[in-house]
């Protein structure tokens, strides 16, 4: 493909990043354009509080960056991107004092879930074998035909069950609090189908590849993938927000991640009606309430296994962790919310002074929530870490409100890019799904498929598909 076919990417998240990515790769010159003053949106690293200590503004935790398919082929390694893995992906602590661990290897995870460990190892374990098929499909175009149809058909079955349904196969309180809490990831109730899905593919992710951080938080998988877009010849130009597309008709392509909120109100002059008008029916998800903190010490939990963990739910038993996601989608905030908890720190010492530590913590709010869920995170934190207040040195506190003033694309707080209902996982944002009206603009966020988390699938087939459309690929200069 000759350089002198211009293409443009509006923002630089994983996907925007992903999209320039494979534009340049094929030989376009590109350009992103970026409103904030540092390139990454939901994975960004920021000096939040105390000076010396570094936060994840959003993402944290990667299963799904180690495990796409699409980073893994980058040499992002030699651009600085390290991923550590913590000796327990995950931990799920009880009012009794204890906690259970989700192990990666199948061997240890036996010790931990006791009674339930077959019934666990049966149903993870022909996914785990067959992760790199599995991931290819789940993070894969939704109607391209299954490669692998009968792992599909399998993957399909539990996919389509609420993670209550799943659940009831344990035998044990403590196994299904914590299948309780990876399902809940879903922002959807756990009577709702679909979230039991979210529950298994992360199950399956701990074992097949781990649930790892990168040294130096997410920012360093965003500079590795602006390095090695760099290396391409592509531009990242931060500080640029894109207010209109009439700035941008030097190019015959441009790659949106964008919401469908936003294509309307910047693309809206160059798309139809008709288009405008199936995006207007968009629907966004939940919000998130966000707390990052600055440590004295590492938090004092009750269990001390949660300190092998990077991340931390905190809900206890699988009836509470459902009754807080179902007061959060019946547009209520949970009492008691099920909280998510990441201490980085205890794994990476680039992220905080020596001997003091950072944390990151938030609950599902409905969309927009004005209410105030501080004193209900740090009571739900002081539940299995009591003192933990005694720990704090600074936080600094993310409304919904407030995420979407650090990144236009989280409406109301949505850190997902839109409700993942069965709808909106086949036709996102539309039916037809990265395309737009215009036949040179393309949607490549996590409006469109796969969905929400850091693994740039969305903007990796948004470029293919814009590339094949016109008849770019396979072109080099
Ligand atoms: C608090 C929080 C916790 C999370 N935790 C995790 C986690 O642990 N693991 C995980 O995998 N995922 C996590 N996520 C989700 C993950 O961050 C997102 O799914 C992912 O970042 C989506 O990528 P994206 O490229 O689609 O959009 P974004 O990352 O949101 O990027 C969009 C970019 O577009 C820019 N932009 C918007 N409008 C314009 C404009 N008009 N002009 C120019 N630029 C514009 C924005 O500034 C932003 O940089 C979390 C998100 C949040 C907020």
């Amino acid at each position: 493909m000759a350089k002198d076919c211009k293409a443009c990417v509006v923002g630089s998240g994983p996907n925007g990043l992903a999209a320039a990515i494979v534009l340049a790769q094929a030989g376009l010159a590109v350009d992103v354009f970026e409103a904030e003053s540092t390139p990454g949106g939901g994975a960004r690293t920021l000096p939040l509080t105390l000076p010396g200590f570094l936060h994840d503004f959003g993402s944290a935790v990667h299963p799904f960056g180690i495990g796409s398919p699409f980073f893994s082929s980058l040499p992002l390694d030699k651009y600085g991107l390290e991923w550590i893995h913590s000796p327990a992906p995950l931990a799920h602590p009880f009012d009794n004092g204890t906690a259970i661990t989700l192990e990666r290897r199948f061997e240890d995870a036996r010790a931990t879930l006791g009674e339930d460990a077959n019934i666990w190892i049966d149903l993870m374990l022909p996914f785990v074998e067959h992760w790199k098929q599995l991931v290819l499909q789940v993070l894969g175009p939704v109607f391209a035909i299954p490669t692998h149809p009968l792992l599909m058909a399998r993957f399909g079955m539990y996919g389509l069950l609420s993670a209550k349904v799943i659940a009831t196969r344990f035998r044990s309180e403590r196994t299904r609090g914590l299948f309780a809490g990876m399902a809940a990831h879903s922002f959807l109730a756990l009577d709702e189908c679909l979230s039991g899905s979210f529950g298994m593919l992360l199950g399956i992710a701990a074992h097949a590849v781990g649930w790892p951080i990168p040294r130096g938080g997410a920012q360093s998988l965003t500079n590795a993938l602006c390095s090695y877009l760099s290396s391409l010849g592509g531009r990242v130009r931060v500080s640029s927000r894109v207010e209109s597309f009439a700035a941008l008709s030097d190019y015959q392509l441009i790659l949106c991640d964008l919401t469908p909120r936003q294509m309307v109100r910047v693309a809206g002059s160059s798309l139809s009606s008709g288009y405008k008008s199936k995006l207007e029916q968009f629907r966004y998800g939940p919000g998130a309430f966000k707390v990052d903190y600055a440590l004295a010490r590492p938090v004092p939990w009750k269990a001390p296994e949660c300190l092998r963990a990077a991340t931390v739910h905190l809900g206890g038993t699988f009836d509470e962790i459902a009754a807080s996601e179902s007061s959060m989608r019946s547009g209520e905030n949970a009492e008691r919310p099920f909280v998510l908890f990441a201490q980085p720190s205890l794994f990476d010492s680039t992220r905080a002074p020596a001997g003091k530590h950072t944390a990151w913590a938030y609950c599902h709010v409905p969309n927009g929530s004005r209410v105030d869920m501080l004193p209900r995170i740090e009571s739900q934190i002081e539940r299995f870490a009591p003192g933990f207040r005694d720990c704090v040195l600074s936080r600094h506190v993310f409304s919904p409100a407030d995420l979407e003033a650090m990144d236009a694309n989280l409406v109301g707080g949505d850190i997902s890019g839109g409700q993942m209902n069965f709808r909106q996982l086949l036709f996102r944002p539309t039916r037809s799904q990265y395309s737009t009206s215009a036949k040179q603009i393309y949607i490549c966020s996590s409006s469109t498929p796969p969905g929400g988390g850091v693994h740039g699938m969305c903007g990796y087939h948004a470029a293919m598909k814009a590339l094949k459309d016109h008849s770019l690929i396979g072109r080099k200069s």
